[in-house]
């Protein structure tokens, strides 16, 4: 089948394949690697080898730490106040999505926060501008979301911020393309998008930056101790990162992330195209500068017709595409695990329902 789901998502063949044959008696061992202790030299070394991958495939210079936490993204939406919000700062947050509000909403429990930019007001239909103006004066950090997996927006660049710390959720974003992520103090990711399957979450932190977290907080929800520990400090998800060490290696033989981004670009083309080719019996969700090339979302003209749609696509074969269940619609997640054939028959799909309803 075709699969479109939007988290978890599509993994590749090979890595399911070499996960299997890997599963009962890991590299000869004897004994499955969910039964090995995390303290063992095997499950270290591969442990320290995905953190090794991760920064060279996303071509971080020495300086920055890859933590592996549990806890899902939304974790992240606590713990990255926990850590940086001093009663005497104030956080700031740009709303581009749903996810975006959740992290805001939380930090708001913690401390004192600041809206510097929303496009609520226009139904996220795309990234508001920011500048360094827009930011409260004693800013902890500005956080934004790099992509928006519900509503099918991205910010075509980095946003420039000054000196003010920026952080990013790069959940359904990381290694999908080429990004200058130095320009982050830190980024996070949910695995079960582009990296691996759910129960691990990626923290990317540079290390000048770890030094002023607080040290008020309990151990286990600072960053410095995961730091500190290279992630063994409790029993991380050995398997998760396991998975996550084999799909690294896979977008390492794809070339790497220049690589992914070209085909993510000519997969999600061929889709948009379609939507943009229909005379409106296609419409595309998010103004087309901030279009995301992972989820592409769009609406037929009435929801009954959407409803066909999904059941049709169904039946043809394609997995997940109906829009999030806050927006309706239709969605599309094309990360870098869907196989360009998978896009060429959606588009197929798309022209053809076009043409029977249209
Ligand atoms: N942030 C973004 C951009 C997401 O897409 C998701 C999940 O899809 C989350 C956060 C939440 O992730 P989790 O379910 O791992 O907590």
């Amino acid at each position: 089948r075709y699969n479109f789901n939007p988290g978890p998502a599509a993994l590749p063949l090979d890595v399911l394949e070499e996960a299997q044959q890997q599963f009962i008696d890991y590299e000869g061992k004897g004994i499955s690697l969910l039964e090995m202790s995390h303290r063992s030299r095997t499950v270290e070394e591969m442990n320290h080898e995905t953190q090794t991958l991760l920064l060279s495939l996303l071509d971080l210079p020495k300086g920055y730490e890859v933590l592996f936490m549990g806890g899902g993204a939304s974790t992240q939406f606590a713990l990255l106040p926990m850590n940086f919000l001093a009663p005497h700062l104030t956080a700031n947050y740009v709303l581009t999505g749903s996810f975006a509000e959740k992290a805001y909403k939380e930090a708001s429990y913690l401390g004192r926060t600041h809206v510097a930019a929303s496009s609520k007001e226009q139904g996220w239909r795309g990234i508001p501008d920011l500048g360094t103006k827009d930011l409260s004066r004693d800013a902890a950090y500005v956080h934004i979301t790099m992509n928006n997996t519900i509503e099918g927006s991205r910010y075509a660049e980095i946003p420039e911020v000054g000196d003010t710390p920026l952080v990013g959720d790069m959940t359904s974003e990381i290694l999908s393309r080429k990004l200058d992520l130095q320009k982050f103090s830190m980024f996070y990711a949910g695995a079960q998008k582009n990296l691996g399957p759910a129960g691990v979450t990626v923290v990317v932190i540079r290390e000048s930056w770890l030094e002023q977290a607080s040290k008020e907080i309990p151990e286990i929800m600072r960053y410095s101790t995961f730091a500190t520990n290279k992630s063994l400090f409790n029993t991380p998800p050995v398997h998760a990162i396991y998975m996550t060490n084999l799909v690294l290696k896979w977008a390492h033989n794809q070339g790497g992330v220049k690589q992914l981004e070209r085909r993510n670009l000519a997969k999600a083309g061929l889709i948009y195209d379609v939507i943009d080719a229909s005379s409106g019996f296609y419409q595309g969700i998010i103004d087309p500068k901030d279009r995301s090339p992972m989820n592409i979302t769009w609406r037929l003209g009435n929801e009954e017709l959407e409803r066909r749609f999904i059941l049709e696509s169904e039946t043809h074969g394609f997995e997940g595409l109906a829009g999030h269940r806050s927006v309706g619609g239709l969605r599309a997640s094309a990360y870098n695990a869907v196989p360009d054939e998978a896009c060429q028959a959606l588009a197929a799909f798309m022209l053809d329902f076009a043409r029977r309803n249209g």
